[in-house]
């Protein structure tokens, strides 16, 4: 049996209640994240997809209490994240991990492969000696990396190799939870799939829960068991993936959907293809009432007025959106 399968329905491990996160520009204000709730539950995969600037990345780290959030609450096992002190919240970072985008960027290039693996280690005081070289090695063979590279150097990897080494760094302290932030985008076609493979090995292997951050609903659909769509800062619409994929109900989900193809051509056929118009308006100055109405085939006078509550529309299946209200 799949830990995905022994997994308790409700077991939540993180539960996100309100989250805005707002940055300073000038006099102004950007809107990243504007008020989302949701939950993830142990063992599962949450897929979080959106346009660039849709505040998808920012929620993931606001989640993980790198950005500080302008309020809301993050719970983690039911701890409210903002209520631990300083060595609490260390300790509690040890559950929380990320992959980033850009294997590239995020490893330092003047440090060996084993010194960037064995610094987190270090950090928190979890091996020294012998064992710190062990622990590295058992790493590298985890992500299928050849142990012996421990002294080469980021430079000396593949692209895919590099994100393996992240993934490493990451596992080196036996996270429960990690924010996947678009891994996968960086990296060739060819080498994607592979990527995706070895992240879900190690959750089934390693009971991982997974939030998985993308621009588009192909790259979510085979690794996510629910699905968030973001636009503008909002969250529009969560689901698990089979309702999600199949049966879509806010229109900036299905527009997003209608843009995939579909092998099969019947189905193709019957599709209506939607083509977003206008370009995503500035989350300095959201549209009024529903964020998405300037670029919604479906709008309505009432959209200009009054913000759509996020709503559970069938069991398990939010939207906000006034088609439903
Ligand atoms: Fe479109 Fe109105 Fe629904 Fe927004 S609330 S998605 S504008 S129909």
């Amino acid at each position: 049996m799949s830990s995905k399968e022994i997994v308790a329905k409700n077991d939540d491990l993180i539960e996100v209640r309100n989250l805005t996160k707002f940055f300073n520009i000038g006099e102004k204000k950007l809107k990243a994240v504007n008020d989302i709730s949701f939950t993830i539950k142990r063992g599962e995969t949450l897929g979080v997809v959106g346009e660039s600037g849709c505040g998808k990345s920012t929620a993931g780290r606001t989640l993980l209490r790198l950005y500080e959030p302008t309020s809301g609450q993050v719970l983690f096992e039911g701890k409210d994240l903002a209520k631990l002190n300083a060595n609490e919240l260390k300790a509690m970072r040890r559950n929380m991990q990320m992959i980033f985008q850009d294997p590239y960027a995020s490893l330092n290039p003047r440090m060996t492969v084993g010194d960037i693996i064995g610094e987190a280690l270090d950090i928190h005081g979890l091996a020294s000696g012998s064992k710190r070289k062990e622990r590295v090695q058992e790493l590298l063979s985890l992500v299928s990396l050849n142990p012996e590279h421990m002294n080469r150097f980021p430079h000396e990897f593949s692209g895919g190799q590099r994100q393996r080494i992240g993934i490493a760094r990451a596992l080196a302290v036996e996270p429960k939870f990690i924010v996947c932030d678009e891994p996968i985008s960086a990296l060739d076609v060819s080498v994607q799939a592979q990527v995706v493979n070895l992240l879900e090995q190690l959750q089934e292997k390693m009971g991982l829960t997974y939030m998985f951050i993308a621009h588009d609903l192909s790259m979510v659909k085979y690794i996510s068991d629910r699905v968030a769509v973001m636009y503008l800062g909002k969250m529009v619409e969560l689901a698990d993936s089979e309702s999600l994929y199949e049966k879509p109900l806010h229109p900036y989900t299905q527009a997003l959907l209608s843009a995939i193809p579909i092998p099969d051509p019947e189905i193709n056929r019957e599709r209506e293809r939607v083509v977003l118009q206008g370009d995503v308006p500035s989350p300095i100055d959201p549209p009024s009432g529903c964020h998405f109405r300037t670029r919604c085939p479906k709008a309505m006078p009432e959209c200009a007025q009054k913000e759509p509550q996020w709503k559970e529309i069938e069991p398990g299946h939010f939207a906000a959106c006034h088609l439903y209200n």
